[in-house]
């Protein structure tokens, strides 16, 4: 379980998230959404331990989080340019996900990158390079050297951005599957409002920093708390 008990963070007179409480339950899927400069990236980055919160505390699994960096910490993030290593073929990438990880022999490792390749549907590609593949492909790479490891959380900052329409529904499907598989909890940035509203058990509404609303994605729909979650909400973006 994830905590943000009343997270502020500031970069000199910017407050980028202002008084965030917020919890996020085992297993859940949580999307979080608002325009562009709310905050959602600094949200994550805070929950992933890349930011430090200028006042107020985060809690993982009851424990306090603030100023430690969480080592291995079981949390996988994935960001929207997923970065992947060009010279590395497509197993070494996903192989990189375990490279920190104690108790693994060699064998049990390509064991382990194998299983997640099939999983992914990348299993015939892993001799490729990233430069070698569409972007969906490389995305899957991406999701894929994030979840070898078998993280407890997964926090994903926008990974379908830059992908095309269809390529997007498909992966949005295989990403609710995954969750289902893996028994992760999740917590998903996008400004995409289908997306909030097909993948997440709950949504949670940013806007200039402040939470919005946090409820059920019909919840939302239908009794949103204020104009602001029923013109984001309600709209197609
Ligand atoms: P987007 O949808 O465009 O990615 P976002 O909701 O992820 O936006 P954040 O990146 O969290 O927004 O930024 C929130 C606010 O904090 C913005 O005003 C941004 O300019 C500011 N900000 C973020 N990171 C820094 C930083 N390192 N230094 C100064 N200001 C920052
Ligand atoms: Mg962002």
């Amino acid at each position: 379980r994830i905590q943000l008990d009343h997270l502020t963070k500031r970069f000199g007179d910017t407050v980028a998230v202002e008084d965030v409480t917020l919890d996020v339950d085992d297993s859940e899927f949580l999307v979080l959404v608002g325009p562009s400069g709310c905050g959602k990236s600094t949200t994550l980055r805070m929950i992933a331990g890349l930011e430090s919160p200028t006042t107020g505390n985060l809690y993982i699994d009851g424990d306090h989080m603030n100023y430690r960096v969480p080592q291995n910490r079981d949390i996988a993030m994935v960001f929207q340019d997923y970065a992947l290593y060009p010279h590395m073929t497509v197993r070494e990438n996903v192989r990189f996900g375990l490279e920190e990880e104690e108790g693994y022999t060699d064998d049990e490792m390509d064991e382990r990158v194998e299983a997640v390749a099939t999983d992914l549907g990348i299993e015939d590609l892993l001799d490729r390079r990233p430069g070698e593949l569409s972007g969906g492909q490389q995305q899957r790479v991406a999701l894929g050297r994030a979840i070898v490891r078998d993280p407890e959380v997964f926090l994903m900052d926008e990974p379908l951005a830059n992908l095309d329409a269809k390529l997007r529904s498909q992966m949005r499907a295989e990403l609710q599957n995954l969750q289902d598989d893996l028994d992760v909890t999740t917590v998903y940035v996008t400004h995409n409002q289908t997306e909030a509203m097909t993948m997440g058990d709950r949504i949670a509404v940013l806007n200039d920093g402040r939470l919005q609303q946090v409820g059920e994605p019909l919840e939302l729909y239908h009794e949103p708390a204020n104009r602001f979650v029923a013109g984001f909400i309600g709209e197609p973006m």
